[in-house]
Formats: structure tokens, C-alpha cells, sequence
């Protein structure tokens, strides 16, 4: 690699832009197209036909493709695109196929790829099919522009077929790709915005997915009601307790989801369910906010009147993400970005995100840095009401040009100076 290569985008950012620029029309009908499929996570077949069409995108890049089965044979296959380098270094860039949106939903609300102005509102537009074809557009880039460094470096693309129901063993699948020569895990989820500045995610919320089953004793409402003990009386206290563990000063938030229980209005209820989740930033508040949702399992306090006969409590973590905690690798990362940052003219700032991605499951593997897709917003969102009040998901046309210069400035910069 020659020091004018890791120069050429410091010293050339007119070209760089231009050269952007002439890319976002294909970059944009490669996002058209990508919008046009649906990939709901629970449609396999949609998900593998993006992951197919993804293939074909990065294809004359020189990006060989990989699928690999979710544990889950619900879900789709996971996609990895890989370009062999000249040297061991490698980086991987994260995405992921699959959205909130079903088929149904995406033509009950009429949501699909609708240009206005400078914004497309769409589904996936930006969670994350942009962020794809931020991938697309950087690396075209670097191909270009920068070809001795691009051919130099490994590149992994991973893409998981199944990241918004927080499929675990996506991790598993970018751990195979990591050595000691991975010099970033770069995740393109949506770029935040506050003001001028640029958001770029450095750290994320943990989050426990929890079930609490109450067992209580039916009995005749009528002839035999001292000898029940109401499954759904003892729910209420303690999803009442679970609320309360919501500690704002600490980032750490209870939510109870769902709640169901009982059959029929003659019984003494016998079991009633419940579900939620958990979330915090810090280990800390994570572990204590666990521990106290684990302590409420037991007898409860709602009891049978003639015998004493107690309501149990049964808590379950049905599954969990620790957070992706503040680190200097991280750190360390994203003052490779804030510095190419200022020599492109903009301010980059870092963002604590309370949503997951898949950086929760690769930062304490290699150094991560999320959120350099585009910027948009209303991500997980389909309904547009007349009144202006609920917007559906967009991303943001002139956001692309701007972020993939920072990007592909940043990468030259993480390359040339290691
Ligand atoms: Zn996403």
C-alpha cells in the first residue's frame, strides 16, 4: 500500500464526492429493488430472495457469497460476501436481510417505495437496506479510488437473515470470520443526527426477554370460591413489582408486554402469564435489574382462604443480550471517524443507543462501530395519517453522498494508520 493511496481521499474530497455522487443513481435503483422484496423475518422465502439479489449486487465487486442456515429453520439464510486480500488484515461490515414488516401489513397501509423530495419512504429504507447499499457504495468507492488498499484488505460482508427478532447465532456466524488480524466489525444500521452533528453508535442497551407464569388452584366461582387462589390477583401484584423495578436515573426500564391468563368467568383462575422485557446500558443496572426480577419467583402473596394454599411464582429469562458497554477499542474507533470527520467538514459525535443491533453480539470480539448507514427515520413504523401525525419509515436521499465520503475517508485512514 503507498502513502498516496491512504492520501488520495484526504487530498482529493471533491472527487470523492463527485465520484459518490455519479453512484447514487444505481445506488439507488439497487435500493429500489431491494424495498420492491419483501423480507419479513418470518418470510424465509423473501428473506432468501434478497439475500440472492444482495449476492448479485456485490458480485461484480468481486464478492464471493456464502449461505448459511439459521439454527431457527423459520428464518431465511444468513448471507456472508467475501473478496479475498493480499494480506491477512480484514474488516467486516454488518448488515441484515430482514424487517418488521409483513406483506400484509406493507399493502393494508399502501407502504412501499415512494419518492418525495430528498426522502423515500419505504420499508427497509433505512433498517437497513440503506445501510446495505452504503456498503455497496463504500466499496465501490475504495475499488476506484483507493484499489491497492481495497485489494490488500479482506472483506467481510456479513448479513443476518433474522436481526430484528435478535437471532443469537448470527454472532457465531461473523465469530468465524474474526482473527487477530479483524481491524473493525463496521455496523451500517441508521447514522443518527442531533442538530449538525453526526451520530455514530458506540455503545448499546441490553435487553432480557422474560416470562412469568403464575400457578394458582382453580375452583368453582360459585360453590368453592375460598378454595381457589386467583392465578391472575397474584399476576397483577407482581407485574405491579416489575414495573417498579424501572429505574430512570440508572437507564434501566421494565416493560410488561403481554399479560393473559384464566378460561372461563365461573372458575378461580388456575394460571395467568405474562411477558416483557428488560433493559440497561451498564452491566450494573443489567445484573440488578435481573436479580430482581429473579427474586420475585416463589410463593406468592395471594393464598387460598381456607387452606392457605399459595399462588406460585415462576420467572423465566427466555432469552438476553448483555449490553454493548463503552470500551476503547470501540473508543478508539470512533476517533478514526470524528478525525476524517473534520477533514470532510462535519462534526461526528457519539451516540448511546437504548435499541440492539447486531454490535451486541460482535463488540467483544473485535473492535465495533454501528450507525454508518444513512440517515432517516421512523424506522418500524408503516401507518401515514392524514393529519401529518404518524409518518412511516424513510431515509434521507442526500444523506448518502456526505456519510459514505466520511466512511470511505475513515477506512483509508484505520488502514494507512495501523
Ligand atoms: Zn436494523
Amino acid at each position: 500500500m503507498s502513502a498516496r493511496d491512504t492520501l488520495f481521499a484526504v487530498l482529493n474530497v471533491e472527487s470523492l464526492k463527485n465520484f459518490l455522487q455519479g453512484r447514487m443513481p444505481e445506488a439507488l435503483e439497487i435500493l429500489r429493488q431491494m424495498v420492491g422484496i419483501n423480507s419479513f423475518t418470518s418470510n424465509r422465502e423473501g428473506v432468501n430472495r434478497l439475500g440472492k439479489f444482495t449476492a448479485d449486487c456485490f458480485a461484480p465487486l468481486g464478492f464471493g457469497a456464502e449461505f448459511v442456515p439459521c439454527t431457527n429453520d423459520q428464518f431465511g439464510k444468513h448471507l456472508v460476501l467475501s473478496r479475498g486480500g493480499r494480506s491477512g488484515r480484514n474488516i467486516a461490515m454488518i448488515s441484515h436481510l430482514d424487517t418488521v414488516f409483513p406483506p400484509e401489513e406493507e399493502s393494508r397501509n399502501k407502504f412501499h417505495w415512494q419518492p418525495e423530495g430528498d426522502l423515500v419512504y419505504g420499508p427497509g429504507t433505512v433498517d437497513i437496506k440503506g445501510g446495505t447499499v452504503m456498503m455497496w457504495l463504500v466499496l465501490s468507492a475504495l475499488r476506484e479510488l483507493a484499489p491497492k488498499v481495497f485489494e490488500e484488505i479482506t472483506w467481510n460482508l456479513l448479513l443476518n437473515a433474522a436481526e430484528e427478532p435478535l437471532s443469537p447465532d448470527f454472532g457465531d456466524v461473523c465469530r468465524r470470520c474474526f482473527d487477530n488480524q479483524t481491524m473493525a466489525a463496521l455496523v451500517f444500521e441508521a447514522g443518527g443526527r442531533l442538530g449538525d452533528d453526526h451520530l455514530l453508535v458506540v455503545s448499546r442497551k441490553g435487553r432480557a426477554a422474560w416470562r412469568v407464569v403464575v400457578s394458582g388452584r382453580g375452583a368453582h366461582a360459585g360453590g368453592k370460591h375460598s378454595h381457589g387462589a386467583n392465578a391472575i390477583v397474584q399476576l397483577g401484584k407482581t407485574v405491579e413489582r416489575i414495573a417498579a423495578l424501572t429505574n430512570y436515573p440508572r437507564d434501566l426500564t421494565f416493560n410488561v408486554g403481554t399479560i393473559s391468563g384464566g378460561t372461563v368467568g365461573n372458575r378461580v383462575p388456575h394460571e395467568a402469564t405474562a411477558e416483557g422485557e428488560f433493559r440497561a446500558f451498564t452491566n450494573e443496572a443489567y445484573q440488578s435489574g435481573r436479580e430482581a426480577l429473579l427474586a420475585l419467583a416463589g410463593p406468592g402473596d395471594v393464598r387460598s382462604p381456607v387452606d392457605g394454599h399459595p399462588c406460585q411464582v415462576k420467572v423465566e429469562i427466555v432469552n438476553e443480550r448483555p449490553p454493548w458497554l463503552h470500551n476503547a477499542l470501540t473508543d478508539r474507533l470512533f476517533q478514526v471517524w470524528q478525525q476524517a470527520g473534520e477533514e470532510l467538514g462535519l462534526r461526528i459525535s457519539p451516540e448511546e443507543r437504548g435499541g440492539l443491533s447486531d454490535a451486541n453480539l460482535v463488540w467483544d470480539a473485535v473492535p465495533t462501530l454501528d450507525g454508518l448507514g444513512p440517515w432517516g427515520d421512523n424506522d418500524h413504523c408503516s401507518e401515514r395519517s392524514a393529519d401529518g401525525s404518524k409518518v412511516p419509515e424513510f431515509v434521507e436521499v442526500s444523506s448518502f453522498v456526505p456519510k459514505a465520503a466520511l466512511n470511505v475517508t475513515a477506512i483509508l485512514k484505520l488502514i494507512g494508520g495501523s
